[in-house]
């Protein structure tokens, strides 16, 4: 059987209220939800519906789950693929996926389609390190400037995809009609975190002496992603310690061992290009 060439969920649950913080981003996401559900009340006056938006900021900061909630919110399906699963591809194989890709979703729309990590197949034309290494992604990125292209904005898809590195994406990208849209997503400041422990805090059975506040003060630095994660960290080392309810112990446990997690990963990253 042939390997999915890209994922299809038809009914997403995630909403708005699964994303914390991220105020000003869900604000401007939310004329898509619009789009998405009323195209004729913007058509009807002649305007375009745009085709896409790029999220742009630095991983794990909710990227992807503000994208799916855009779905849910709208009611529509979500197709998602990532743009570093093209980086070894046979040739022939990435343009093909993204034509069948824009096939599938027209016949589903109204849809989101969701292109993570876009940089790894949209970089600019020519740049990139070895010659002819970057034949089959060219080719890709060919294929999906043309298929932008081909549908109508009122077909009913809208494209948003996701980088941290905005300015390595090649400029037909960006062109009016494509990518013409930039929504920024942070880090989480304080207030932020505090509200992103706060959704992922709801599932776990705590102590009275968690504070979320107190918990948001502890980790600067922190993107949602983190932050998750320190709370599921809690919870098991709570569970492994047999106790009843997880507590400040485990969280601060946590804590230090994603702290610990994110030095190394730092210390291993050298700065790209
Ligand atoms: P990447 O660029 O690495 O793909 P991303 O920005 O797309 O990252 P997500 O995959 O959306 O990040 O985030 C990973 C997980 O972190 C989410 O599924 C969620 O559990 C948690 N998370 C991240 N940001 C938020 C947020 N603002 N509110 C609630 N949860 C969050």
């Amino acid at each position: 059987s042939k390997a999915a060439l890209f994922d299809a969920e038809n009914r997403v649950k995630i909403t708005f209220n699964d994303v914390a913080g991220l105020d000003e981003a869900k604000e401007e996401i939310k004329e898509i939800v619009d789009y998405l559900k009323n195209p004729t009340k913007f058509t009807k006056l002649g305007a375009k519906i745009p085709k896409g938006a790029l999220l742009v900021g630095p991983p794990g900061t909710g990227k992807t789950l503000l994208a799916k909630a855009v779905a849910g919110e709208a009611g529509v399906p979500f197709f998602s693929l990532s743009g570093s699963d093209f980086v070894e591809m046979f040739v022939g194989v990435g343009a093909a996926r993204v034509r069948d890709l824009f096939k599938q979703a027209k016949e589903k729309a109204p849809c989101i389609i969701f292109i993570d990590e876009i940089d790894a197949v949209g970089r600019s034309r020519g740049r990139g390190s070895m010659p002819g290494a970057n034949d089959e992604r060219e080719n890709t990125l060919n294929s999906l400037l043309v298929e932008m292209d081909g549908f109508a904005t009122d077909s009913g898809i809208i494209i948003l995809a996701a980088t941290n590195r905005p300015d390595v994406l090649d400029s037909a990208l960006l062109r009016p009609g494509r990518f013409d849209r930039q929504i920024s997503i942070d880090k989480p400041d304080i207030v932020g975190r505090e509200a992103i422990f706060r959704v992922h805090l709801k599932p776990i059975k705590l102590a009275s002496d968690v504070d979320p506040k107190e918990l948001a003060t502890q980790t600067p630095g922190f993107a949602g992603a983190d932050i998750a994660n320190v709370c599921n960290e809690a919870a098991l080392i709570a569970a492994r310690r047999n106790k009843e309810s997880v507590d400040m112990s485990d969280f601060q446990y946590a804590m230090d061992r994603v702290i610990g997690g994110l030095e190394k990963k730092n210390k291993l990253i050298s700065p790209e290009e």
